[in-house]
């Protein structure tokens, strides 16, 4: 049996004990197969000894469990690794950042304890997937709409604090929160927001409470274990229109983006969608190759007008009453009209609730807030695995060509070719900033995983030089993507390791996460 870093045979033994008394023998896992179910299957250090493999993991079904086990937790100064339903792929899948860790695996933890359609909010426990709430407000025949992530098999709890981001007005998941409750490491149980008023009436509809207001600190952090979580949910929309708006030119980037960028910041466009170049996707042409490859312009310019290609597009995502969804896309043609030959094109438009023969036609219901699987189609032909490399970018035209540049050199780099990266979208998942989420293939091969991993290094650095911060990252990167945040001699790592110690002084939760390492830990990872 592996053991937690710095914690003896002996000790380790007396805990699994504690565990298994604390919360059924049944519950706590200890055989290498059981443990095996919680390595990442996308990880970087496939076939390496320093992939982080937990010792052991435990699967309480309450929160006066929770509280047990991290009382047991401390007297054996045992690090558990915190997940919801442990579907992180693409940045550490369930495992743990620091190997020995112990689990705490929430899925048990699976009640839906309020699902409101008057005032449009639920309030969930750890375990809860975007399946099941779906499911749930399918048979009860509530009109509300989740907000799902690509993967539905996810939790809302676990995506929310990881601020992940989905596709409807309710895209940006924790901000979307209303009112956590959370076990401390000291064992105690806090509710935020107006959760903290015995008896509230509002806790999941609004934020604050009074006082300093502080989910944040719970967000990609390691300071507690959230074990109930609310959320705004989407009165379900009458209708759904999108439009494409489409520019010939590759300079007319900068005004389609600052018209863009108007629509989102004035609420007009409030949902997930991104702009793109045509030029890019799809499997080109031996023209479109070559032409790519050689970077002229205005060649480009002459062949998407040739075969009546747009040089960029975005597609604008409505929801609404069927009104008020036509008059935001007219308003927002009225705004594109100031860029020279702009092409508009309809999109999709739905009425909803859609019924089962509609829904079976439509390719990716995710953003008519339906759950999926269909996005692990992606990259399945290229590799065994991906994580992602998810820089925030400012939301102006100039920022997507140098990101552009930037990203052709990382594609050169991976490929070892000299073409151009394929495709790169920039994203809306939050409002006011780009988001890239690009594709890093993990493979069963050391070393083009360790070339990878150098690649994604230097990227994190390249990208800080230009002033952009990565929003998510995979557990191997943490520590990198922290040290890049290093305003005033990294001040605000320095805040975060002040409130690691206050509450947490013996480190037992999560050591490492978020580049936060407990005190005994942080010289060893200096
Ligand atoms: C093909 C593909 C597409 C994807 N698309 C998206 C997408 O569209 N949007 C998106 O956001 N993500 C996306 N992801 C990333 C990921 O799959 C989802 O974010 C997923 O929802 C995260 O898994 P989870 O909900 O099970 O979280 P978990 O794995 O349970 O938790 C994630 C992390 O949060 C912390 N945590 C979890 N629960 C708690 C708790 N109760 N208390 C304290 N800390 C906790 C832990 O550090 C944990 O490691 C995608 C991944 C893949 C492979």
């Amino acid at each position: 049996m592996r053991v937690p870093p710095g914690v003896s045979p002996g000790d380790f033994a007396s805990a699994i004990k504690q565990f298994q008394e604390a919360i059924g023998k049944e519950w706590v896992f200890t055989s290498d197969e059981d443990v095996d179910t919680y390595r990442d299957s996308y990880s970087p250090f496939w076939h390496e000894n320093e992939e982080p493999i937990p010792s052991a993991a435990i699967a309480p079904d309450g929160v006066e469990q929770v509280q047990a086990v991290v009382k047991i937790a401390n007297k054996y100064k045992i690090p558990l690794w915190t997940i919801s339903t442990g579907k992180n792929l693409g940045y550490g899948g369930s495992a743990p950042l620091l190997g020995g860790s112990v689990v705490l695996d929430l899925k048990r933890m699976n009640r839906i304890l309020e699902v409101n359609d008057q005032n449009h909010f639920a309030l969930v426990e750890p375990g809860v997937s975007y399946f099941d709430l779906y499911r749930y407000i399918q048979e009860k025949g509530l009109k509300v709409w989740i907000d799902p992530p690509d993967p539905g098999w996810g939790s809302l709890v676990g995506n929310a604090l990881e601020r992940g981001g989905g596709y409807t007005p309710m895209r940006d998941h924790f901000d979307c929160h209303c009112g956590m409750e959370v076990v401390l490491a000291n064992g105690d149980v806090v509710r935020t927001g107006m959760g903290a008023l015995p008896n509230a009436k509002t806790w999941q509809q609004y934020k604050y409470g009074f006082g300093p207001y502080v989910d944040g600190i719970f967000s990609q952090s390691n300071f507690g274990v959230v074990t109930k979580m609310g959320f705004w949910l989407f009165p379900e929309p009458e209708a759904y229109l999108s439009g494409n708006v489409m520019v010939s030119k590759h300079d007319d980037l900068f005004a389609l983006v600052e018209v863009f960028a108007n629509l989102i910041n004035s609420g007009t466009v409030q949902a997930t969608t991104t702009v793109v170049s045509p030029l890019a996707f799809g499997r080109p042409d031996a023209e479109l190759t070559a032409l790519r490859a050689s970077g002229s312009t205005k060649e480009l310019e002459d062949y998407a007008a040739r075969k009546t290609i747009p040089y960029w597009s975005v597609s604008l995502p409505f929801y609404g009453s069927p009104k008020v969804v036509a008059a935001q896309w007219e308003f927002a043609r009225e705004k594109f009209s100031v860029v020279p030959g702009v092409r508009f094109q309809d999109g999709a438009s739905y009425r909803f609730p859609l019924d089962a023969d509609q829904l079976a036609t439509i390719r990716n219901p995710v953003p008519f807030g339906v759950p999926s699987l269909q996005t692990f189609s992606i990259g399945g032909a290229r590799s065994q695995g991906h994580m992602w490399f998810s820089p925030i970018i400012p939301m102006t035209g100039e920022a997507v060509l140098e990101a552009q540049q930037v990203f052709d050199q990382v594609y050169k780099d991976l490929s070892g070719s000299e073409g151009v990266s394929s495709s790169f979208p920039v994203w809306s998942f939050f409002a006011r900033a780009f988001v890239i989420i690009y594709f890093f293939p993990i493979e069963h091969d050391v070393e083009k995983n360790r070339r990878n991993r150098e690649i994604f290094k230097r990227l994190v650095k390249t990208s800080a030089e230009r002033g952009w911060g990565e929003y998510r990252t995979h557990t191997a990167f943490m520590g990198d993507i922290a040290d890049a945040y290093s305003f005033n001699n990294h001040a605000l790592l320095r805040l975060h390791e002040t409130m690691k110690d206050a509450l947490d002084p013996y480190g037992i939760l999560a050591p490492g996460k978020s580049g936060i390492w407990p005190k005994a830990m942080r010289k060893a990872q200096a």
